[in-house]
């Protein structure tokens, strides 16, 4: 399909085309710039880009849907603004491929194809960066390990684009694969997949809400969480599990198999033991989450699902009714093992992992009883998952 519509723009066959996934944070909110683990799903949903070499110095960027091609000097790339934005995240990537020893095409045709919702919370930045990184690379006929792949493709996004993500958009879309998890130690990074069974489906509902103070809400856990570290002693929250116990401005703290206990249990804690609170807690589940799908056991994993929903509500704080509404109503519902906010909270999307039992009636059901109460259906997406970034030709 892609070739079709790459010769239809450019009047030639690309050379290569590469495809990078969507992702789905499965579990572990907030425990990435903690030091701590995540896993996620790579889904069967992917942004492809083809590409053919240029030998007059042009890079020609072109989307599909996003009208003509913006052609640019290969001379040092310069950020774009207005309709041009999205060229930003495959500029980005040129940028940052010298930063690792890598080198950048001399000239190409460039076209981006997708069925991948954008702004959906399915990381398609991370999307096109990897089929971007993927098809420059072979393009220059370099070779570099995925690791190198996935930190060029997050630089790209942090410090090109300017969005602070988490490394979990590109460790998931690069090292992703078909029925199995990724999970990520966030501090190596070190990337490990785990086996999912195939029954396992997840159906994913956008609500398009966005607290108009989310920035600051997320500066905010980002500061109480390194304000616990200091409190605790440590380094990085992920740090706490080791320390075991302690005491922390008069607050006497045990890790026990998987919980932070805080006394005296009759105060309410502060922001910051709360966060600290969820964050130990979550790392553990996503634990016992991988030795739950070891064992097969989904509906354990269900269980751990529903626990970290409560943990972002009721200790990290980053819910939001429409959010609660969603994962307690999927929750409840029959063919669910278990749903919770997925991204980074404070609107965004709620996520389901399901049999294969579960299906679109049943998802709009629960779509229609959120309307009556929100007055707007959220966007349902149902994905599978999928193989991670590849060359899929030349
Ligand atoms: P998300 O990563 O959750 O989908 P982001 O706002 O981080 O949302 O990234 C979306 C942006 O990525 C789009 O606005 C666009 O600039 C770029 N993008 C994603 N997919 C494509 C595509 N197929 N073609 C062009 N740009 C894309
Ligand atoms: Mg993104």
């Amino acid at each position: 399909m892609i070739v079709e519509k790459f010769r239809a723009l450019y009047g030639r066959a690309p050379e290569i085309v590469a495809r990078a996934p969507g992702r789905i944070e499965f579990i572990g909110n907030h425990t990435d710039y903690n030091g701590g683990t995540v896993l996620g799903a790579s889904i069967d949903r992917a942004v492809e880009v083809a590409l053919a070499r240029r030998s007059d110095g042009e890079w020609r960027f072109a989307s599909e849907g996003r009208g003509p091609a913006v052609v640019l000097k290969a001379r040092g790339p310069f950020k774009q603004a207005g309709a041009a934005a999205w060229v930003n995240y495959p500029l980005g990537v040129l940028a940052s491929l010298p930063k690792f020893g890598l080198r950048v095409p001399a000239g190409f045709d460039y076209l981006a194809d997708s069925n991948l919702p954008v702004g959906a919370g399915l990381s398609s930045s991370a999307a096109i960066e990897l089929a971007s990184a993927f098809a420059f690379l072979r393009a220059t006929g370099e070779d570099a390990p995925l690791e190198t792949l996935v930190k060029a493709a997050r630089d790209a996004e942090n410090h090109f684009v300017g969005v602070p993500c988490g490394v979990l958009d590109q460790g998931v879309s690069a090292f992703g694969r078909e029925n199995h998890l990724v999970f990520i130690d966030c501090r190596g990074p070190r990337f490990e997949t785990v086996p999912l069974p195939p029954e396992a489906n997840f159906w994913i509902f956008n609500t398009h809400t966005r607290h108009a103070l989310i920035d600051g809400f997320y500066a905010a856990r980002h500061r109480e969480c390194a304000q616990a570290a200091r409190e605790f002693g440590v380094a990085l929250l992920a740090d706490v599990a080791a320390a075991k116990k302690g005491e922390a401005q008069g607050w006497k703290w045990e890790v026990k198999d998987g919980l932070l206990e805080i006394l005296p249990a009759d105060r309410e804690l502060p922001p910051w033991l709360k966060r600290a609170k969820h964050v130990v807690e979550e790392i553990a589940r996503v634990d016992e989450a991988v030795a739950a799908l070891r064992a097969g056991d989904l509906a354990r994993v269900g269980r751990l699902l529903n626990a970290s929903h409560r943990s972002s509500r009721f200790l990290l704080e980053n819910s939001t009714a429409e959010l609660d509404f969603l994962a307690e109503a999927l929750a409840a519902a029959p063919h669910v093992y278990g749903a919770r906010l997925t991204g980074g909270g404070f609107g965004g999307a709620v996520m389901a992992l399901t049999d294969s039992a579960f299906d679109d009636a049943r998802a709009r059901t629960v779509a229609a009883t959120y309307e009556k109460q929100f007055g707007k259906a959220p966007d349902i997406l149902h994905a599978r998952t999928g193989d991670g970034a590849s060359i899929l030709k030349g």
